[in-house]
């Protein structure tokens, strides 16, 4: 049965993988939830079609989804596990190897179209009775009081709930509509995007080749393609972009030193201008920012959304909690803890990533030594690299209960 007025305990902006995990796992706890989407995302298409957009999902990521009910779907759909990782630099000094057998894991995670994520959430969230969509319509205006806030849809039709979710990605209007600003560092990069089919098999290995200009990472996306994202000078994107296929297919096996071997089919390319951005706070008068809202950062690592995933699961543990206590879902004090328990992981990995990608496009002599000799002693230090591989996992820090197996 869906709600029948337009009263609700949460409104959340924006369903894409963040969005309507927050919407699931709410609903799921009994909470009445608002879901307003601008777009109706794709729920078909043709199984050999691989999206540009796709994600390394790690093991936290993936016990989230499953425990909201959404993995199975997710598989169903099609799923590249990646058992091992390989990084290197543009001198071939240095190179180390992540072996998920190291660490009694099955694999380091998996490689999956974003659209696949959103797709099987959307099933979800449409089995939940509780929770009521609004699809391709925006909000017009939100005016937060003390015991609530409204939000008006185009439509004029007006919503009221406890608490707002901003979950509407890195441009976010309901973000900058609260007033809350954003650090915006800009890498100066642009990374492009494709499927690629190379001569060897990817052997279930994420490839990442650091070079001067930017990381270019292969990541098995099917049995035999691979989905690329190469980080570059904005020219030199805007160049690859360009190109005709024959040519990027060569540009791409030099830039990789053929460790794939040729390129032999690439899709069409997409190009995403990068920058960090975090917001200076994730929390207003009945608001709460999740996912890209908050944060945005290098996709080096392929960890944007896994970040995003854990903000969901912690936001869900804290208004859960607050609503068996009794407690105003919509507080101050409520928000704080959510806060609290995130902006201290976000900011620490943002911060990583664009250390890490200055380290290595930087080509001073003195450091590009320093940095391959790090990675050599850093291949043959075993806890090192066990300590490495959970962290990227999702299973280093505070993990939020949702991001765990439920026994
Ligand atoms: C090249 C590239 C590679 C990446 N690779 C990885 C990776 O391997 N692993 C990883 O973890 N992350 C990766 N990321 C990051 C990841 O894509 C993002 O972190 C993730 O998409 C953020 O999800 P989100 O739900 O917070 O926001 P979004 O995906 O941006 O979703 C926001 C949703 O809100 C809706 N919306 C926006 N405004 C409104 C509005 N006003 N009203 C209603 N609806 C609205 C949008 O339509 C959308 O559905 C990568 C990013 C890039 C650019």
């Amino acid at each position: 049965m869906k709600t029948s007025n337009n009263r609700h305990d949460v409104i959340i902006v924006g369903a894409g993988m963040v969005g309507a995990a927050v919407a699931c796992g709410l609903a799921e706890a009994g909470l009445e939830v608002a879901v307003i989407e601008q777009h109706e995302p794709q729920r078909e298409w043709p199984a050999e079609e691989i999206d540009l957009r796709v994600s390394a999902i790690n093991r936290g990521s993936q016990q989230l989804l499953d425990n909201l009910g959404a993995w199975s779907g997710i598989v169903r759909r099609g799923v590249q596990p990646y058992r091992e990782m390989r990084v290197w630099d543009n001198l071939d000094m240095g190179d180390i190897h992540f072996d998920s057998a190291a660490i009694g894991e099955a694999d380091l995670g998996h490689i999956i179209q974003n659209r696949t994520i959103v797709a099987a959430l959307w099933d979800q969230m449409e089995s939940i009775a509780n929770i009521r969509l609004y699809t391709s319509t925006t909000v017009e205006k939100t005016l937060a009081g003390s015991s609530d806030i409204s939000v008006t849809l185009e439509s004029g039709e007006q919503l009221h709930a406890q608490l707002l979710i901003a979950a509407d990605g890195s441009n976010s209007q309901m973000r900058d509509k609260a007033g809350i600003a954003v650090n915006i560092h800009d890498f100066h990069q642009s990374a492009v995007v494709a499927t690629v089919t190379t001569a060897n098999a990817h052997q279930e290995t994420a490839w990442q080749h650091f070079l001067s200009t930017g990381p270019l990472a292969f990541l098995p996306v099917s049995s035999t393609q691979c989905s690329i994202v190469w980080s570059t000078t904005a020219e030199h994107a805007a160049g690859l972009i360009e190109m005709d296929d024959a040519d990027f297919c060569e540009a791409l096996a030099e830039a990789s030193q053929q460790r794939l071997g040729e390129i032999t089919e690439t899709s069409a390319r997409a190009v995403y201008p990068l920058v960090s951005k975090h917001a200076e706070t994730y929390i207003g008068n009945r608001l709460a920012l999740v996912g890209d809202a908050a944060h945005q950062i290098h996709p080096l690592a392929g960890q944007g959304v896994n970040l995003g995933f854990r903000d969901a699961a912690l936001l869900i543990e804290v208004i859960v909690d607050a609503r068996q206590r009794n407690r105003p879902i919509g507080s101050h004090s409520v928000l704080r803890r959510y806060e609290r328990s995130r902006r201290g992981d976000n900011l620490v990995t943002q911060k990583s990533m664009e250390a890490i990608n200055g380290l290595f496009s930087n080509d001073t002599p003195g450091v590009r030594q320093l940095r391959n000799l790090g990675l050599t002693i850093a291949d043959r230090i075993a806890p090192a690299k066990a300590f490495f591989m959970r962290q990227a996992l999702g299973m280093g820090g505070e993990v939020p209960k949702l991001c765990k197996p439920r026994w």
